[in-house]
Formats: C-alpha cells, sequence, structure tokens
C-alpha cells in the first residue's frame, strides 16, 4: 500500500471571532508570518523535493478555518494548490475547518478545486464542553456539516480534544463514538493543555479548571483508539504536536502534553494484551512474538512493559514476525 505525504501549508485563521478557551489567538494571529497564496508555489516545490517518489502527495491547509476565509482569498489559495494536482504531482487538497463554516455554497468551490478532505475540528459532541470552552458552535453544526461533506463525496475527518471544561471519560468516549457514527474516515485525538496567555489558563488560576493528568489522558485515549479502530477509522495523530515553544515549555502552563504521547498510548494497549495473554499460560520464561511494526509498543515506552513483566517474575524474550498483523501475538516457551 502507498504511503501518504501531507505538504502543510499553516494559515491560522486571522482576527477569528470565537473564543475558544484553550486557544491563544494572539499568537495565532501575530507572531507567525502567514504564507500568502503566492507563497503557495514555493512551499509546494520546495517538498515535493524531499518527498520520497511513489507516495500520495496530499497539499493540506491546516492550522485555522480555512473556509472562514475570504471567499476571494479561499479561491486564490485552492487556485494555487489545483494546479498541482491538475498537472498529476499531487493528487489532492485537504483542509481542516470549524463545522459552522461549512455549507452548500463552500463545499461546491472546494468540490470545482478538487479537494479531497475535509477536517472538522469538533472537539467535543456535548453541549456543555462545547458551551463551556467557548467554542461558539453546537452539536446540530458538527451534525450538519458531517453530513453535507460525506453527501458532496469528501472525505470527513473529525478531530476530538479530551479533557475541556466540563468533560468526562463517559463524555470523551461518547464523542469518539460519535464519530464513528458521523461518518468520519479519519480522526486526530488531542488532550487539552493550558497554554500560556489563554482563557484557561486563567481558570486554571483561578481554580475553575483542572487539566487532566497525563496517566488519565493515555487511559482515556486508550480507550478512545480502540473505539476508532473497530470503526475502522484511521488515527492521524494521537497527542499534540511537540512544537519548540511546548517542548521548552515556554508556553505550556499545566497539562499532559509529552512528545511522546502516542507511544505511551500503544505501550497501554499492549500492556492490556500482554496481560491477558499471559494470563493463560503458566510457565513465567516466555518468547513473545508480535509484528516488527509493533514490537517497540510491545516492549513499552522506555521499556515499560518488560520491566513490569520483569517486576512480576517473567523472564521475556521478544521477538519480532513481519508477517504478522497488528496486534497479533505468539507466546510460547523460551
Ligand atoms: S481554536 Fe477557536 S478561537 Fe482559536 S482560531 Fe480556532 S476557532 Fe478561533
Amino acid at each position: 500500500m502507498k504511503k501518504h505525504s501531507n505538504i502543510p501549508i499553516f494559515i491560522p485563521e486571522l482576527a477569528c471571532p470565537h473564543q475558544c478557551v484553550f486557544c491563544d489567538q494572539q499568537k495565532i494571529s501575530g507572531t507567525h508570518s502567514i504564507p500568502g497564496p503566492d507563497d503557495v508555489k514555493d512551499i509546494v516545490e520546495r517538498h515535493l523535493k524531499t518527498i520520497p517518489e511513489n507516495r500520495i502527495i496530499s497539499i493540506a491547509f491546516f492550522g485555522g478555518s480555512f473556509t472562514g476565509l475570504p471567499v476571494d482569498l479561499m479561491e486564490q489559495y485552492l487556485k494555487e494548490a489545483f494546479m498541482y494536482v491538475k498537472s498529476g504531482r499531487v493528487s489532492g487538497i485537504r483542509l481542516s475547518t470549524r463545522p459552522d463554516y461549512i455549507n452548500k455554497s463552500v463545499l461546491e468551490l472546494l468540490k470545482k478545486y478538487r479537494v479531497t478532505t475535509i477536517e472538522l475540528g469538533i472537539q467535543s459532541t456535548n453541549r456543555e464542553v462545547l458551551q463551556r470552552s467557548g467554542r461558539g458552535h453546537t452539536v446540530d453544526h458538527i451534525k450538519d456539516a458531517s453530513y453535507l461533506i460525506s453527501k458532496y463525496g469528501f472525505e470527513l475527518g473529525l478531530q476530538m480534544m479530551i479533557g475541556l471544561p466540563g468533560d468526562n471519560y463517559e463524555r470523551s468516549i461518547q464523542t469518539a463514538s460519535d464519530i464513528v457514527s458521523l461518518g468520519a474516515v479519519n480522526t486526530r485525538i488531542y488532550p487539552a493543555i493550558v497554554i500560556k496567555g489563554t482563557t484557561l489558563e486563567k481558570f486554571y488560576h483561578e481554580g475553575e479548571y483542572t487539566p487532566l493528568t497525563l496517566k488519565q489522558a493515555v487511559e482515556w485515549t486508550k480507550d478512545i483508539v480502540q473505539i476508532f479502530e473497530t470503526g475502522n477509522i484511521a488515527i492521524i495523530r494521537m497527542g499534540l504536536h511537540p512544537s519548540e515553544e511546548l517542548i521548552t515549555g515556554k508556553s505550556l502552563i499545566a497539562g499532559p502534553f509529552h512528545a511522546s504521547f502516542k507511544e505511551m498510548v500503544m505501550t497501554q494497549i499492549w500492556k492490556e494484551i500482554l496481560d491477558t495473554e499471559l494470563n493463560k499460560f503458566n510457565t513465567r520464561k516466555v518468547k513473545i512474538t508480535v509484528s516488527n511494526k509493533q514490537i517497540h509498543y510491545a516492549i513499552g515506552y522506555r521499556q515499560a512493559n518488560r520491566e513490569l513483566l520483569n517486576s512480576r517474575g517473567y523472564n521475556v524474550r521478544f521477538v519480532s514476525n513481519p508477517g504478522f498483523s497488528k496486534y497479533q501475538i505468539n507466546v510460547c516457551n523460551n
């Protein structure tokens, strides 16, 4: 199967009228330089030189609510990207936006320029969470936009956040199940964190908001991943992109940020699989065979699963087999 590569073009939405409590709009609209339509060609050419052959390549307008741009400006960006689709050098265009910035005329415009995938940042399907997070859209907006996007033949992506104000485990699980029912083909899972300068920082200092611990975020995400995998939804990302500001802690006030978040989640998924399989076995000296793509997750982030098994008295040897499917496992006497 061919691999995908995105050429990301970050266009944060200027002067966004919304007030999502977790978002630092000033940083988005102030300090970063925003590529204009004239810059698209340079960005795409630069990336095309570095992408290996035989990839399915998309130009991806990320970073804001693309369809909230003035129509003329949106069309200028699309025209630049479309030249690459027409020439066959790129196979499609994808973009991210808000559910309330989707309507029939926008979708017709996106169809004209052969946009393939629309990702909606929905964050939650719980009314209270949306309201307390200042999202400015309703659950109905999410349902209507998802329906229209699929009806027009676009691939639908729905992104969610966990641990927003008013959220709890059951509500996050419900959001994940709703994402499956709404027909998404891909998703991203982001734990809410407290960024400097946001309303959430104020809530946090006033004691009105407590972020999830890293352990909670990993546990919730582990269960959410299983819902998406059962629903056949591709998980494009779990955990925030480790920007320099987050890694150095410059803009991070509190919350479950970790550069290896996905590894931690996968470690927990494998811990459950190993527990189940080893419970069927009564010897302690075992060889565990798993897929070569999963072996580092099975061993665990910083060897967590291996060390846990050692501490329980197991003498374990992990072996990889490229023929194994994702969660396939074989345990035998070593
Ligand atoms: S996250 Fe919310 S406030 Fe921030 S740019 Fe997007 S819609 Fe606007």
